[in-house]
């Protein structure tokens, strides 16, 4: 195709030079009754000056289609050659995989897993989403695509003509600057005060408590662990607080942090239930107050049958152990702290101080109306979850 177009280009510039030529010497002739030459004509005039130059310039032009071919052919080469070594490293990594340990390939996996592209919130919550896709607002399964809003996909129900995104009836709807998320689960996994978190994301501080208590919110309210096996379980009690609170409840006058609670007036502490198995599950409750129905209600229905109960050897114990079917291990006295070298209550306590300092320092505590939501984070990251589980968690 080149070609045609090139020997077509040299025959029009031959073609055109010709009749220039010719008529120029049938011009001079009609006026002059002779042929005249100007100087700078005598060069052009003569057709075999033109030929010759139309025979050069489809030369040139194939000379030029030449090149073009050989640079193909050599891309082509170099492909294959490509192909062929590609073909080669890759049996020989796939064999050096094969005289690795189970661990150093674990290892291989992880180094993988930390170079991979840059994901997006979407590409975390749109998955869950495709699991069971349907309308928000009635729950149809009929709706189309209708555009993007920034990378969120929107959709338009067909049954009741609302539109709505992956994101609307869940704890994360009508969140802006979704792209800041995963650097603020980020802060959240390291369990960062708000400010700090604040700062690194360039946010100010009312959207991130905003974004941290959304996050917390869906974990707060449901509890997806069993605990089975050697369970521990204990309470503690921890200040009622009205932190960031302008007016207070009722009679209530303002205490400065740390201060002096007084443990016999009503209502001064608040009653926090903890317990956890020795696989890292964890139940917690806020107790609205220190009862035997209340603990029970918190904690029965996470307890598998036949398992066994460590605690303190309040009673309330006692009749959770009954209906449960429970071994109960009393764990009463000082000496008594420990039977058969594994019944104990110290992982338990272990985690109650470790939340008790969490909330009281690195917080420098928190609003008892809040106290699920951080028990809920603490629970998080109890069990190890990434940044990424925790805005899995966030978005159910
Ligand atoms: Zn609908």
């Amino acid at each position: 195709m080149i070609n045609i177009l090139n020997t077509a280009k040299a025959v029009f510039c031959f073609s055109l030079i010709f009749c220039v030529t010719v008529s120029y010497r049938v011009f001079c002739y009609l006026q002059h009754g002779m042929y005249i030459y100007p100087s700078y004509l005598k060069m052009l005039v003569s057709a075999r000056i033109c030929w010759a130059l139309g025979k050069a310039l489809i030369w040139l032009c194939s000379i030029k289609m030449l090149t073009t071919l050989i640079s193909v052919v050599n891309s082509l080469k170099v492909k294959a050659m490509r192909a062929k070594t590609f073909t080669y490293r890759l049996k020989y990594i796939t064999q050096l995989l094969l005289d690795m340990t189970p661990a150093q390939r674990e290892q291989v996996k992880l180094n993988i897993q930390s170079i991979q592209p840059e994901i997006t919130v979407g590409d975390i919550i749109q998955p869950i989403f495709d699991i069971s896709p349907q309308c928000p607002h009635c729950h149809s399964l009929h709706f189309n695509k209708w555009g993007k809003s920034g990378s969120v996909q929107r959709y338009r129900c067909k049954e009741c003509a609302k539109t709505f995104n992956i994101k609307t009836k869940t704890p994360l709807a009508k969140l802006h600057k979704c792209d800041l998320w995963l650097q603020y689960a980020e802060c959240m996994e390291l369990k960062l005060p708000l400010r700090q978190a604040a700062k690194i994301c360039n946010i100010n501080l009312k959207t991130a408590f905003l974004w941290r208590h959304r996050f917390l919110e869906a974990q707060s309210e449901q509890y997806k662990d069993k605990l089975s096996g050697i369970i521990e379980v204990d309470e503690f009690f921890l200040a009622y607080s009205e932190k960031g609170t302008k007016k207070l409840n009722g009679d209530r006058v303002a205490r400065k942090r740390g201060g002096e609670v007084d443990k016999r007036k009503r209502g001064e502490q608040v009653a926090v239930l903890l317990s956890i198995d020795r696989s890292k599950h964890m139940i917690d409750g806020v107790l609205a107050d220190d009862t035997a129905s209340e603990i029970s209600s918190h904690l029965e229905p996470y307890i598998v049958k036949d398992s066994i109960l460590c605690s303190d050897g309040a009673w309330a114990y006692v009749s959770i152990a009954e209906e449960t079917n429970c071994d109960h291990k009393r764990l009463i006295s000082n000496e008594n702290r420990v039977q058969d070298k594994i019944y104990h209550i110290q992982t338990v306590n272990g985690a109650i101080a470790h939340f008790k300092g969490w909330i009281d320092i690195k917080m420098r505590g928190v609003a008892t109306k809040y106290l699920p939501h951080y028990l809920a984070w603490f629970r998080e990251s109890y069990a190890g979850l990434n940044f990424q589980q925790m805005l899995v968690a966030a978005y159910r």
